[in-house]
């Protein structure tokens, strides 16, 4: 097997759209076993999958896919041409991806991550230079990047804020794209204006991905989310398909949540609870896509109504810097998502998720602290899950995704097994 035993079983879930117990059941096996399988190579409990199972797993998957090909029109050609914006190798929406390439681009996450978990490294980007241009506050988003790039072999420049670009002696966004272009072999670009990284995309032929361009799209952290959903939900036992999602807070000025309701709206029969403080819902436009796909969507202002039997609970911060203080007077802070309510509205295997930063001073009403050693709060599995789905992007951009599985070297150092104090028994195991 040229993947790893649990990238290969996992790979397999999602494309039969199973459950661990339906899948097991499904090839016959006992989910205990099927859960020792699943673990990392490393782990304790690893046990090696039997040599029958697998050609059985991969003549059902292989049927699988050739039932879709013939039901649905046959994708071709590499991924990049198939997510393309406008015929570029360009990241700037997730109106991009279709659920087929969506997956896609896990499967290719999925063999990033014992590169992301310090086991493997690997130089497919050898050679290759990461321009780094943020216009506006950025810690993860930019750090994430640059470290993907560069755990593909790549190396990383940066630029942060408009007082020490160009941009502050009133050069175009035409010509900073133009000039990085010459000097870098792809870009990440934060902005504040909406529209301004498509404008940036438009001046160049080599690979920009759109890292927020103010209120109106976060496709990376979208897809990062996304990708945890369903990572956690894979664990749980529970399918996406059906599932019901709280997105709470900022939804007007959220772009994290603007990009993820449209991703999420590729799945089937979702419900959607929108709980936001009165003048800041969810744009209609947005709303408008995803109703258009048959899914329910509820509008409230009570956090207690709206997370009543919530699956997820994926909560936002107020992004002040978008309004002046004034208008942030009429807001009801009353926003708090803390474990108090997850207890009193949600069962024990709801996930709660934050794109970060989260507001963690007094009075803020941001997603509290106290559910920081519950292992419902997948905050930090949600950014650790960052470099993998930001890595995958990279691969798939430069076209180098089927170098990687053999380009896998053993890491020299040896890294701590749980690189956080908190992490849960399950953080980067399962
Ligand atoms: N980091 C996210 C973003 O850049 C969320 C936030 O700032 O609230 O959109």
């Amino acid at each position: 097997m040229s993947v790893s035993q649990q990238v290969f079983l996992r790979d397999a879930m999602r494309r039969l759209n199973l459950t661990r117990d339906v899948f097991a059941g499904r090839i016959g096996v006992k989910r205990r076993a099927l859960d020792t399988w699943l673990l990392p190579e490393g782990s304790q409990e690893f046990r090696a999958m039997p040599e029958v199972v697998m050609r059985f797993v991969t003549e059902i998957v292989e049927n699988e896919a050739l039932l879709r090909k013939y039901s649905q029109t046959a994708q071709s050609g590499p991924l990049r041409d198939r997510i393309a914006a406008d015929g570029k190798h360009q990241l700037l929406s997730v109106d991009q991806f279709s659920r087929e390439s969506v997956e896609e681009l896990f499967r290719i996450a999925d063999q990033m991550q014992p590169i992301a978990r310090r086991q493997k490294v690997s130089r497919v980007l050898e050679g290759a230079v990461l321009g780094n241009l943020f216009f506006e506050a950025s810690t993860r988003t930019r750090v994430s990047f640059g470290a993907a790039f560069c755990r593909l072999g790549g190396s990383v420049c940066d630029t942060t804020g408009f007082t020490f670009s160009s941009m502050a002696k009133g050069e175009s966004i035409y010509d900073t794209s133009r000039v990085m272009s010459g000097y870098v072999d792809a870009m990440v670009i934060r902005h504040p204006d909406q529209g301004s990284v498509a404008e940036f995309a438009r001046a160049t032929n080599i690979p920009v991905v759109n890292g927020g361009d103010g209120p109106g799209e976060h496709p990376s952290q979208a897809l990062l989310d996304l990708y945890t959903i369903l990572t956690e939900f894979s664990r749980l036992g529970k399918l996406l398909d059906g599932a019901h999602i709280a997105l709470v807070g900022d939804l007007k000025y959220g772009r994290t949540v603007h990009s993820l309701l449209k991703l999420l709206s590729l799945y089937r029969g979702l419900k959607f609870t929108l709980v936001s403080p009165r003048g800041l819902e969810m744009p209609d436009y947005i709303i408008e896509k995803a109703s258009t796909r048959g899914h329910v969507i509820e509008q409230t202002h009570s956090l207690e109504e709206g997370l009543r039997g919530a699956d997820v609970i994926y909560a936002t911060r107020v992004q002040k810097e978008r309004f002046s203080p004034e208008e942030l007077e009429n807001f009801s802070p009353d926003f708090q998502v803390n474990k108090a309510i997850v207890d009193a509205c949600c069962g024990p295997d709801v996930i709660v998720m934050h794109p970060l930063p989260r507001d963690s001073r007094e009075g803020a009403h941001d997603l509290s602290v106290d559910l920081n050693h519950d292992p419902r709060l997948a905050i930090f599995r949600q950014t650790d899950n960052g470099i993998p789905v930001r890595m995958a992007i990279f691969a798939v951009l430069m076209g180098v995704e089927s170098l990687v599985q053999h380009s896998l070297r053993d890491v020299t150092w040896s890294p701590p097994s749980h690189i956080g104090p908190d992490d849960s028994i399950f953080h980067g195991v399962d």
